[in-house]
């Protein structure tokens, strides 16, 4: 959440604009008394309740597209607190100033809304039935991609609710309500076309159509009522209020069983009673089985969100304007997954068609873009090719070889895949394919990026060295021209031509000597005792942190490198990029930690980027 809003004492979470006047009572009502409270009409919204004058007034917080918040219509801010810092010193349209927070009863922890209950599992119900993912590769989508899976699952909820009858016309939806009960408020939520719904409620025995439109900037609304960023948070609050409706919500009508009634959800003539206490919990047992949902492996993920509705409503808002998410792509699933496609690691020729033009060169030889074909489907693949005319061949065949042998051990997302090797012409190796390329060059040609996407990118990379450090390998390698990307949101560790798998008994690898070392990216036990572990692989992506903040700059830019080691042993590190967040800079910094023993390992490091790529996310 937004600057941690969670811990202030005086957010009170998922609390009901009355619910907040009564704390406000009870805590005294004295002028510019407030409290902050989570939105129930917005996602990543707050609200602000201010008392002045016995009477109190509620601000809508919102979170503006570049995640900077403000009062509507007022100045921008970074983050909510920083809204209420600045209503403190200037009322700026606000009743009064904000003089004293009203904090919670002692022992009340901020009120955890309803959707929260179901969000876990129709996130895990997603992933699983969108990507066919299980297993580890689905706990790394959660943990990689959840502030936009939860974006997505809130802007895509209402299809899994029982309420929503997806496209059906008016006609169609009275019967639904006439059959059972009729009780007032009996309702079911229709879709009419991409951009508009309607709300169909019962009231003494008649039933009424509210049109629900979507406007400009996405939010829903019936004419002339509150704006909402969900359907289910327009749900949520008639069914707590009637806000103009003729009754509140009280008995959702459930598509597929529509004689079986469900329990009202208040007691009749009970409007203000909030029902947040139980609305949700209580859906959650009427999950409606979808029919007919297909099962899609890598190859035809095009379409990812016809699959999910069962009444085949157009596609939510969210999903035409969303970033793709690794899952997305070909290379997010692993090609291992599929026995019948790569029981063996080597590529025969007449499957493998290379294409013009090189995506680069390194010292083996080129690596080249291809199409490897499989007995199902077709793979876009990056070879990399042993150059012919050199009088080291063979001990660059042996280094090959190697590579392609440690790099089919590891199965990971976040790390470019062997897919096999082949050799005639030349010796090949067949790699997954990271199209957008290395990046610190990415970088240099892409300054726009935010700090979030960059965040994003590190913590990828930080989840890839953690696999490698609980398995123990070592990457020996790891900087920036060494990650590549599969899209702007999506990196993957490559290069093992140095890497090396520990033993059980030592947790490091000792050089027999000093090599062409990337000095820069070197840890000191590296450089004095040729100790490579886990640990200097820390110390590397701490470099690999500064260069992806500083947009591909060369770190260190113009020292040599025994003047990088004197500047290390005397205890100076590089300064911070520009513009980079100190949290960040802090964390590169515990990377450089002198004493490897000191040293944090990526179990610590990728929890931290974690927490921090959630908090600018939310
Ligand atoms: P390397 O020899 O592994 O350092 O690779 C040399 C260059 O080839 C890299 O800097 C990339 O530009 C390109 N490359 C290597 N592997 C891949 C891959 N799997 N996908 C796309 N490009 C790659």
């Amino acid at each position: 959440m937004a600057d941690n809003v969670g811990a202030l004492p005086f957010f009170y979470g998922n609390i009901t604009r009355e619910e907040a006047e009564d704390y406000l009572r009870q805590g005294g009502m004295s002028n510019g008394s407030y409290l902050l409270r989570q939105s129930r009409n917005y996602l990543g919204g707050f609200a602000l309740s201010v008392a002045h004058m016995h009477n109190c007034y509620h601000y809508t917080i919102e979170r503006e597209p570049k995640d900077t918040y403000a009062i509507v219509g007022g100045k921008s801010h970074r983050g909510p607190v920083d809204v209420i810092d600045y209503h403190s010193q200037e009322t700026d349209g606000l009743v009064c100033l904000l003089k004293k927070p009203c904090n919670r009863p002692k022992n009340m922890q901020p009120k955890v809304g309803p959707f929260e209950d179901l969000k876990e599992k129709l996130i895990r119900d997603y992933i699983r039935q969108t990507w066919n993912l299980s297993d580890s590769e689905l706990e790394q989508a959660i943990i990689s991609q959840r502030p936009q899976l939860e974006k997505l699952i809130a802007t895509t909820a209402h299809e899994k609710m029982p309420w929503f009858h997806g496209k059906i016309n008016r006609e169609d939806s009275e019967p639904r309500l006439q059959n059972g009960s009729r009780i007032n408020g009996r309702f079911l939520i229709r879709q009419k076309d991409a951009s508009s719904y309607a709300l169909c409620l019962v009231h003494e025995r008649q039933v009424m159509h509210y049109r629900i439109d979507k406007d400009t900037s996405g939010k829903l609304s019936i004419p002339d009522g509150r704006k909402f960023d969900t359907l289910w948070q327009l749900v949520e609050h008639y069914s707590y209020k009637p806000d103009g409706l003729l009754c509140v919500l009280t008995q959702p009508c459930s598509r597929g069983d529509n004689d079986i009634d469900m329990p009202p959800l208040l007691p009749q003539g009970h409007p203000g009673q909030g029902a947040s206490g139980g609305f949700f919990s209580r859906l959650k047992h009427y999950s409606v089985p979808v029919p007919g949902r297909k099962k899609i492996r890598s190859g035809s993920r095009n379409n990812t969100t016809d699959n999910l509705n069962p009444y085949e409503t157009s596609i939510p808002n969210y999903q035409s304007t969303k970033e793709a998410m690794p899952m997305d792509t070909e290379v997010y699933e692993s090609p291992y997954a599929d026995p019948d496609e790569l029981r063996n690691a080597t590529v025969k020729r007449e499957h493998l068609f290379l294409e013009d033009g090189e995506l680069g060169s390194g010292n083996f030889g080129t690596v080249i873009k291809g199409i490897y074909k499989m007995k199902k489907t077709e793979k876009p693949v990056a070879v990399k090719i042993l150059k012919n005319s050199n009088d080291n061949n063979a001990a660059l065949r042996e280094d090959m070889l190697r590579e392609a042998s440690l790099m089919q051990q590891l199965d990971n997302p976040y790390i470019v895949r062997m897919i096999g090797i082949c050799e005639v012409e030349n010796l090949m190796l067949v790699m997954e394919l990271a199209d957008l390329g290395p990046l610190n060059k990415f970088l240099q040609k892409n300054r726009y990026l935010s700090v979030k996407n960059l965040t994003e990118l590190v913590h990828q990379v930080s989840m890839g060295m953690k696999y490698l450090e609980e398995n123990n390998f070592v990457h020996r390698d790891l900087a920036a021209r060494n990650v590549l990307l599969v899209t702007q949101h999506y990196a993957k560790i490559s290069d093992f031509g140095l890497s090396k798998a520990l033993t059980e008994e030592e947790n490091y690898y000792k050089s027999k000597g000093h090599g062409k070392w990337p000095v820069k990216w070197y840890a000191p036990e590296c450089m004095n005792f040729l100790k490579f572990s886990s640990k200097s692989d820390v110390w590397s992506f701490g470099i690999l942190m500064w260069e992806a903040f500083s947009f591909g700059l060369k770190p260190y830019k113009g020292m040599k490198g025994n003047e990088v080691m004197q500047m290390i042993d005397s205890g100076k590190r590089m300064e911070p990029p520009v513009n980079c967040p100190m949290e960040m800079y802090e964390l590169m910094k515990n990377c450089w930690t002198y004493k490897f023993e000191e040293r944090p390992g990526f179990s610590v490091v990728e929890p931290r980027l974690r927490d921090y790529y959630y908090e600018i996310s939310q």
